[in-house]
Parts: structure tokens; C-alpha cells; sequence
């Protein structure tokens, strides 16, 4: 029988876990044993009681290691931490490949077969499988809620007997997936909001969500989806153009939300500290951007910093503050790549070396680094 083993992440400051009871249920459905770490449901206000219920054996990190054949994560864990895994066993999870490298070095020496589920490719078959629009859609939305509760106003008009408290003027730059949830949400908080991106397809999509798009009108920005849906880096002029639209534009807002990221390249800077400046004291810039290098001038990863009486909060991880969520989210995704290759006759996944899938996300095989973007 096929053993999953669940580990207890050991990132500081993370909270998710890689299965929730109801994954447990569904992988003991297709026949498999899981073991899950005691504690590993922790900061997702999961008890090794519910995991149980659900069907789980709890134990030690050697006991749910011993005879694996498939382990899930959501952080790479170190490859020493790993021992006593077989060789030929799955390592599934955010496995951070280029930042990490030399833990996915440990996987291949260990004959761990290594799946970085961040580089899923983007494709209609694996849209239930992608670990970074599940966890952007619960950023963009947490976003909101903490930009709001440092802005020292209200969102919603109020037209009350001492007077009237006007709506909040939300700015989203970057809609992709947080973007869009960020201007939902914005929108549910009773909000006027504007958005811009680069790709021209997002127009549409922002006007359907009630808020109204802010383009670039003069230089060409990217028609279509682009590839794989992702941003490229723009040219000087569209730049200049796109700096002038935003200077105009954010002197009146009151909430900025940035999440701009072009894929291997650090994050396009978006507000300059000039531009910073313009805008009313008491104003929140919230830049999801920041572990990428942030949108904004002057914004610190993980921290909030005042600058010309502007919060500028520099947002990472922001789905580990919605623990059971995101867990619930993250595991699902999970458990619909396996069980979208599972072999119900060997009662394990086959993953097919010609499978775009499988190309994409596979990054040790056999005591090898396999992945072409690693190899590079
Ligand atoms: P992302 O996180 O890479 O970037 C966020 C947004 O920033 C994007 O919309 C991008 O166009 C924008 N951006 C980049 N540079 C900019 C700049 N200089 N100024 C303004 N905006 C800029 O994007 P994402 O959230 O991962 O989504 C990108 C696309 O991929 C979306 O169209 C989404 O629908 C699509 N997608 C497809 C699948 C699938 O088919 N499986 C899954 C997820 C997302």
C-alpha cells in the first residue's frame, strides 16, 4: 500500500500544513496509508486528533518517514532532515528551487525524486493543481483587510447624522490573480477602486469586477494573456508612460495595493519615493511584491515603514496569516496532481516522463538533477 507521510513544517514562522483531514480522507479513499508528523496541523488549528479521525496514523518524524513512498511539504525541508527516506520516493510541495538549491542538491544525492509544485505550468489541465494561485487569491484578499486596518479611515461612504464619511480610493497595480481578489475585496468593503496592469486583457476583467481600469494608452503594453499568462519586462518608453499615468493617479488615493512580478526577474519598481510623497499623509501602500524586491521604493520585506507620512507595508507570506485556509487550499491542490496520476491498478502515481506536467515540476531522478531550469 502506497504511505504519504505529512511533515511538520519547520520554516520559522510558518503555519500551514500540507493535508488537512479532509485530504487524508480523500487519499485513504484511493487506498493509501498517510502518516502525518504529530503537530503538524498546529498553526492551521488542526489537532493530531482530527487528522486521526480522518483516518491518519500520527507519529514521529522517523515513524511517518519509515517506508514512504510519497512525502508532502510545503516548505523545502532540509535534505538532512529527510533521512531515513527511501530512494525513489515523491518530495511534493513549494520546494523553492532556485533560492534553494542545495537542499534540492541533498534530494537527488539522497535518490529522492524532487516536484517543485510552484513551477506547475499554466494550463487549463492544471489549473486545480497550482499552489501559487491558490495562496495569491488568499494574499490579494488579505491585502485589503490589512491595508484597511492601517488606514485610520473607513472604507464605505457613510452618510451619518454627524455628517458624511467618504469612500476610500483603493488603487490595485498588478492583476493577476491577488490583484483581482484585492479588488473584490476592496469592492465588498464598499471602496471606489481603480487597477492597472500591463497585459491588455485585464482591462475586461477589472471592469467586470466594478472597478475602473487606468491604461496606458500611448505605447503598446502586452495584448493577450502572454506567455503562460505571465508579464514580460516592459520597454523604457512604456515605462516613462506608465510612470506619468501613476503620477497622476495616486496623489488621490488613499490605498495602494502593488503586486506586480515578472517570472526570474526582480519585481518591476512601480512608485517611486517622489510619488510616495504626493501622496495624503495617513495613506497605506501595501506592496505583495516585497520578497520579490517590492514595487515600491523604499518598502522592506516583512516589515511596515513610514515614509512622507505614508505606511508603506511590505507583505510576505500573507496566506501563512490565513492558516487554515490556506492549508485547506494548498493540500487540495496537492491531492489533485497526485490523484490526477494515480494508477488505480498499482495503487500508486505514475508520472509519465512526456507529460508537460511532469517536465515542468520534476527536479531530481534517480541521484540527478533532471529539471532543464535547474540545469541551465
Ligand atoms: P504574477 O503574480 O506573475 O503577476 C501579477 C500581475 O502583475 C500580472 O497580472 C502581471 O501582468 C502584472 N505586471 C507585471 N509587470 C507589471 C507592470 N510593470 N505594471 C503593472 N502590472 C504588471 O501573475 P499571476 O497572478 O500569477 O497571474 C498571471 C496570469 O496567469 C493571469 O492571467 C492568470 O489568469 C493566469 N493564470 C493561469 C493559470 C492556469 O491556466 N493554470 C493559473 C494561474 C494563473
Amino acid at each position: 500500500m502506497t504511505k504519504i507521510a505529512v511533515l511538520k513544517e519547520a520554516a520559522p514562522g510558518e503555519t500551514r500544513c500540507a493535508a488537512v483531514p479532509e485530504t487524508v480522507k480523500k487519499f485513504v479513499g484511493l487506498g493509501a496509508e498517510i502518516a502525518v508528523e504529530a503537530g503538524a496541523g498546529e498553526g492551521a488549528s488542526i489537532a493530531d486528533e482530527d487528522f486521526a479521525a480522518a483516518g491518519a496514523t500520527v507519529g514521529s518524524r522517523s515513524d511517518v518517514l519509515s517506508g514512504a513512498d510519497i512525502i508532502l511539504c510545503i516548505n523545502s525541508p532540509e535534505a538532512a532532515s529527510l533521512s531515513g527516506a527511501k530512494p525513489g520516493t515523491l518530495l511534493v510541495g513549494a520546494l523553492d528551487p532556485m533560492r534553494r538549491r542545495e537542499s534540492i542538491d541533498g534530494y537527488a544525492s539522497a535518490g529522492l525524486e524532487a516536484l517543485a509544485m510552484e513551477w506547475m505550468p499554466r494550463i487549463t489541465r492544471a489549473q486545480s493543481m497550482d499552489i501559487l494561485s491558490s495562496q495569491s487569491n488568499l494574499a490579494g484578499y488579505k491585502a485589503v483587510v490589512d491595508g484597511a486596518a492601517a488606514y485610520g479611515r473607513a472604507f464605505p461612504m457613510m452618510m451619518t447624522a454627524a455628517g458624511t464619511v467618504s469612500a476610500a480610493k483603493v488603487f490595485v497595480m498588478g492583476v493577476g490573480v491577488a490583484g483581482l481578489q484585492a479588488i473584490a475585496t476592496a469592492r465588498r468593503l464598499g471602496a471606489q477602486v481603480s487597477a492597472t496592469d500591463v497585459r491588455s486583457a485585464t482591462k475586461e476583467q477589472i471592469q467586470s469586477l466594478g472597478a475602473k481600469p487606468i491604461f496606458v494608452e500611448n505605447v503598446a503594453g502586452i495584448e493577450g494573456e502572454g506567455s503562460g499568462g505571465y508579464a514580460t519586462e516592459m520597454s523604457e518608453e512604456y515605462q516613462k508612460a506608465q510612470a506619468e499615468l501613476v503620477s497622476s493617479h495616486i496623489a488621490k488615493q488613499d490605498l495602494v495595493i502593488t503586486t506586480a512580478l515578472i517570472p526570474g526577474r526582480p519585481a518591476p519598481r512601480l512608485i517611486s519615493d517622489a510619488q510616495l510623497a504626493t501622496m495624503r499623509a495617513g495613506s497605506v501602500v501595501v506592496d505583495l511584491a516585497a520578497d520579490a524586491g517590492g514595487n515600491v521604493e523604499g518598502c522592506v520585506a516583512g516589515e511596515s515603514v513610514t515614509k512622507h507620512g505614508v505606511t508603506i507595508i511590505g507583505a510576505t507570506n500573507l496566506a501563512r496569516s490565513l492558516a487554515a485556509d490556506s492549508s485547506a487550499l494548498f493540500s487540495r491542490n496537492l491531492f489533485n496532481f497526485l490523484s490526477a496520476f494515480w494508477d488505480k491498478e498499482q495503487g500508486r502515481p505514475v508520472l509519465p516522463d512526456d507529460d508537460e506536467i511532469v517536465q515542468g515540476i520534476r527536479l531530481t531522478q534517480g541521484g540527478k538533477i533532471v529539471s532543464e531550469r535547474l540545469s541551465a
